[in-house]
């Protein structure tokens, strides 16, 4: 009887699995940074650089040089997103899910990973980022208590995309030590992307995953999600506040912060290109 309840959860679990609000029947228009290319100057630069787009309304003491450390050109934006296109020898599926580290699949190609509390907006980025190969499902159990797992997607050859459990307050114990052991363990991490919501900011439960990445000493990146929501003036104020934590109080995260709306698709392509460049798939040279 025990066994049937735990097999039945186990596949309400699943089947309740929803997918991103926003799913999307055919290719969006603004998935395609070429799309965006077309558009005047003003929406270029506040879809693709987000960041640089809000320096225009800080007082000129205010320290914005953080704000173009990783600064592509558009070429190389346009170039990136190539990786972000499934061809037939380029596949880009989902590939496996793990609950333990020791079912996370043995892959040896650079990988980055996604972490965040339930709700921040990771779902909705991942499709976002995926948008060009629309087939992928970034499936996530929104149901409090069900399994909670880590899912990969494969980006061909090039590189992995790990989807990581949305931690909350009541995080249970086997899921921080699920967390905590792939990125203490897997070798082949080379960054992980924390988002931090763009109306919020760091919130309490952000700042013990900071804690943990500052403590297991590797290296990460502060997303700023669901930036079309916040006013203008919460989000320079927030940017600056994390900014300013960021200098202060952080070893391991890079001191850009990366601003992304998943709806807009501010910020994506510039995060799909810095997404290249952490995994070894593009190397920046200045111009
Ligand atoms: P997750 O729990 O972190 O995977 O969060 P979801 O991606 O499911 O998003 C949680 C809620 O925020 C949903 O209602 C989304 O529609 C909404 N959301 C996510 N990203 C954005 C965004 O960029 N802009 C806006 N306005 N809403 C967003």
């Amino acid at each position: 009887m025990f066994y049937l309840q735990k097999t039945r959860k186990f596949f309400e679990a699943n089947w309740l699995l929803r997918r991103c609000a926003a799913t999307w029947k055919s290719l969006p228009d603004k998935a395609s940074f070429a799309n965006i290319l077309r558009m005047d100057d003003k929406t270029l630069t506040k879809l693709t650089f987000p960041l640089q787009d809000l320096e225009k309304y800080y007082v000129s003491n205010v320290n914005t040089e953080n704000f173009r450390i990783f600064n592509p050109s558009l070429d190389y934006i346009q170039w990136a997103e190539l990786l972000f296109k499934p061809s037939k020898d380029h596949e880009i599926d989902y590939f496996s899910s793990a609950i333990r580290m020791d079912h996370a699949p043995l892959l040896s190609q650079p990988e980055v990973c996604f972490i965040g509390r339930s709700n921040v907006g990771k779902s909705c980025l991942l499709k976002a980022l995926f948008s060009l190969a629309p087939e992928v499902e970034v499936r996530v159990s929104k149901t409090p208590g069900h399994t909670k797992k880590l899912n990969f997607f494969k980006v061909g050859k090039r590189f992995t995309m790990v989807d990581m459990p949305g931690y909350g307050y009541r995080a249970p114990q086997d899921f921080s030590e699920m967390v905590e052991a792939y990125l203490q363990e897997r070798k082949n991490l080379k960054r992980t992307f924390l988002l931090v919501d763009g109306v919020t900011g760091i919130q309490e439960v952000d700042n013990t995953a900071v804690e943990m990445l500052e403590e297991f000493g590797i290296p990460y990146v502060l997303v700023l999600t669901k930036i079309d929501r916040a006013p203008k003036g919460l989000l320079l104020k927030n940017v600056l506040a994390i900014q300013d934590f960021v200098e202060k109080q952080t070893q391991g995260c890079f001191p850009q912060l990366f601003p992304v709306s998943s709806v807009e698709f501010s910020g994506i392509y510039l995060l799909r290109c810095f997404i290249a460049h952490v995994t070894g798939n593009l190397s920046i040279t200045e111009s």
